[in-house]
């Protein structure tokens, strides 16, 4: 292969390129010409065109504003309105980052505005979103991705390497494997490993919280899997099924890139470090430490949906809405040029939910499907969203007119925030009296991600976010929980309320707490919002257990369930219905589909069905199978 930086440099006027180097799969080239960084004559776009990759032009660090001097500038440029708060220069990569609450406004018409600030202080203006609700997380991960600005120029440069130097492995042959390595038969610890004579890719390292010891993890001791041989690391959503064990595996040496949406890394960054919490509260050696959390965050490469990229010599990745949860993907691997693609769903919604668009259906390619099937047998047929909305209403309604409390398990992200959009329209309405939902601890976290990135969300959402008195996470009923200390004021003193907290299946977290003290009063009310994976507290409840005994230091405490136990379950995933026609409407229609998160019997009822109904190859793999496609 060329080296594609050296024609680059030759392909530009003698002397304007002072460095070149890659981030990731994008192509960098700085200058200390200043009359060539305002105006290149199209001298980029030809490279552009040239190379089929993106190239950015940078003013060399030599010619760029003093920070100090271009900040004052900046502020002077952006209008008011734009509400400019921090300004962050990213020096080794002479990119300035700048905070603004209205980022249109900041943008101005057509970039005018970020046109006079690269003219003003030679800098590439970048414009960030501040979230309307705080968040420490998106602050922290932002500081870190800063302080480290020379490591993280580094990386991007070594990843674009990899990627453009050309074949290590030597090719030999084409052909494609797949090995299952998790979530095969089963929900939790998705994971499967992408083989060809030159790539080495991980979709999905999850694991799985309910599972005994040896079923937790994938299984990363296959004969096939070696990390030092790893290249990427692909993540469908943030989910700890799916993204949980990423940062174990910069634990044990891994330096390559995970590539994810931006919402993907927000969110997963905090459920890690939520765990990490948890099993140091109870006293457990944690799986891996926030330091971990923090390499991963480092070695991101942040992606935006329908984004087409390179990931290795012969792996081009895009990302397309799922409608699983904020950011979520279903991952696209064109693999050697068109040779073969595949599509792996992750977790799947096939309908327009609160929050989110449904899954897209349309890819330029695909030979193989990797589908999901939480609920994937003949029989798992849920409610349309209006008809779980309508018993969700009743409920809260029944509730509160005996005065009690209902308490929602839910997962991270998701449900909780579905239940605040919800339940502001119906007071707004008034539908229902004005009652407090109180986010727990991580919820309320995860709520401020979600107004970070209007984005990601349905059209009518993002609207309302875009109006402040509009905002639904920001409407005075929606309250936060931080300490045990506020948590027992709710139980004891607080009239009927939302209580949404995790986990969903209270194997764990503050629902489990909230649950001991609620579960004897008949008042109350136990909805849950989502899957009950099977050996779970919540799957017992559900199928009617009423006496349950939790350990108290070191003494057996039995409690009888009285309160109402109730499901509104709907929304994150899929139904059966929802999985037959996202296959009668995906196009190009796959040659093979394999079915995979879910219990044995409904991964195969669901291969079963796509076979009789759309004669298609199908395949319910199990942990350990590996599959050659090509
Ligand atoms: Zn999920």
């Amino acid at each position: 292969m060329v080296d594609i930086l050296k024609e680059v440099v030759k392909l530009l006027p003698e002397g304007v390129v002072s460095e070149a180097g890659f981030e990731a799969a994008n192509i960098v080239v700085y200058t200390k010409d200043k009359d060539f960084f305002l105006d290149n004559r199209g001298e980029i776009r030809k490279l552009v065109e040239e190379f089929k990759k993106r190239v950015e032009l940078r003013p060399d660090p030599s010619i760029t504003m003093k920070p100090e001097l271009a900040e004052v500038k900046i502020r002077e440029i952006l209008p008011k309105e734009a509400g400019v708060q921090d300004i962050v220069f990213d020096e080794k990569r002479s990119r300035v980052i700048i905070h603004a609450e209205k980022p249109g406004l900041a943008i101005g018409k057509q970039g005018a505005l970020l046109k006079d600030v690269r003219r003003e202080v030679f800098w590439v203006p970048t414009i960030r979103r501040m979230p309307p609700i705080r968040s420490k997380i998106i602050e922290g991960i932002r500081g870190t991705m800063y302080q480290n600005s020379e490591y993280r120029k580094k990386f991007l440069d070594r990843t674009g390497h990899r990627i453009y130097d050309g074949w290590i492995r030597g090719k030999k042959s084409e052909w494609v494997r797949l090995s299952f390595l998790g979530g095969a038969r089963q929900v939790g610890r998705s994971c499967i490993f992408l083989q060809t004579p030159e790539s080495r890719i991980l979709i999905d390292v999850g694991i799985d919280v309910t599972g005994t010891d040896s079923e937790q993890y994938p299984a990363l001791d296959a004969p096939e899997f070696d990390l030092k041989q790893l290249d990427a690391i692909v993540l469908s959503h943030a989910h700890m099924d799916h993204a949980g064990l990423v940062p174990y595996l910069y634990k044990m040496g891994y330096t390559g890139p995970v590539y994810c949406t931006t919402p993907t890394r927000d969110i997963m960054a905090l459920l890690q470090l939520d765990m990490v919490k948890i099993q140091h509260g109870e006293g457990r050696e944690p799986l891996y430490t926030s330091e971990e959390v923090k390499q991963m965050v480092l070695h991101t490469i942040c992606l935006e949906w329908e984004e087409v990229t390179d990931i290795t010599p012969d792996v081009r990745l895009t990302f397309y809405n799922s409608g699983h949860i904020l950011g979520s993907s279903m991952v696209h691997l064109n693999i050697g040029n068109g040779m073969h693609n595949i599509v792996y769903t992750g977790d799947l919604k096939y309908a327009r939910t609160n929050l989110l668009e449904a899954a897209v259906t349309q890819f330029p390619r695909m030979e193989t499907l990797i589908i999901e099937s939480t609920y994937g047998a003949r029989d798992n047929i849920m409610a349309s969203p209006q008809e779980s909305d309508a018993h969700f209403v009743e409920l809260v309604e029944r509730t509160v007119a005996r005065g009690g409390k209902v308490l929602m398990p839910t997962l991270g992200s998701g449900r909780a925030q579905e239940i605040v959009v919800i339940i502001d329209r119906l007071v707004r309405e008034g539908r229902l009296p004005k009652i407090p939902i109180y986010l727990d601890g991580m919820l309320w976290d995860i709520t401020a991600i979600y107004t970070a990135y209007p984005e990601y969300l349905n059209r009518s959402v993002r609207k309302l976010i875009f109006h402040k008195d509009q905002n639904p996470f920001m409407s005075e009923i929606v309250k936060r929980v931080g300490s045990q200390k506020e948590r027992q004021k709710i139980i004891e003193e607080e009239g009927p309320c939302i209580i949404c907290a995790t986990s969903g299946m209270l194997n764990g977290g503050p629902s489990v707490e909230y649950f001991k003290q609620m579960c004897e009063n008949k008042k109350h009310t136990l909805a849950f919002s989502s899957y009950q994976g099977e050996q779970t507290l919540g799957r017992r409840i559900q199928n009617g257990e009423k006496e349950i005994t939790f350990m108290s230091s070191g003494k057996p405490q039995t409690y009888t369930v009285q309160m109402e136990v109730d499901r509104v379950e709907v929304s994150a995933h899929a139904d059966r219905r929802e999985l037959m026609n996202f296959l009668a409407h995906v196009q190009p229609k796959p040659k093979k589909v394999f079915t995979m998160h879910g219990e044995v019997s409904r991964c195969i009822d669901l291969a079963s069905s796509y076979h009789k109904v759309y004669h298609v190859e199908t395949m319910a793999p199990r942990v350990l199978d590996a599959i050659r496609l090509r």
